[in-house]
């Protein structure tokens, strides 16, 4: 499961490159199952489950993908509002965003 090799990927979102880790879960359902059939998800697991982009903040399990009318979200006061909020810890606040 575990997965530490660094990929540069291409954000969908503001199309700049950064490093993350390899993606280890595809898609919603997948990383759904993981977390339902996982006895224990330690943070470093929890980090490799969804990306963020240092750039745009974008925040999703395959930053090279975008879903439909997250661009409009992003941009939004209440989504900055939580990805400038540093008082938020950082792996909560990348799942919160990703939410
Ligand atoms: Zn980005």
């Amino acid at each position: 499961m575990k997965n530490d090799n660094l990929l540069e990927v291409t954000c969908a979102i503001c199309g700049s490159s950064s490093l993350q880790y390899s993606q280890v879960l595809s898609g919603f359902n997948e990383m759904l199952k993981y977390f339902l059939e996982s006895t224990s998800l330690d943070k470093d697991t929890l980090k490799l489950l969804v990306q963020e982009c240092p750039f745009c903040r974008y925040c999703a399990p395959d930053l090279a993908t975008v879903m439909p009318g997250v661009n409009e979200i992003i941009c939004t006061e209440s989504y900055r509002l939580i990805a400038d909020n540093i008082g938020i810890p950082a792996l909560i606040r990348r799942y919160m965003l990703y939410s």
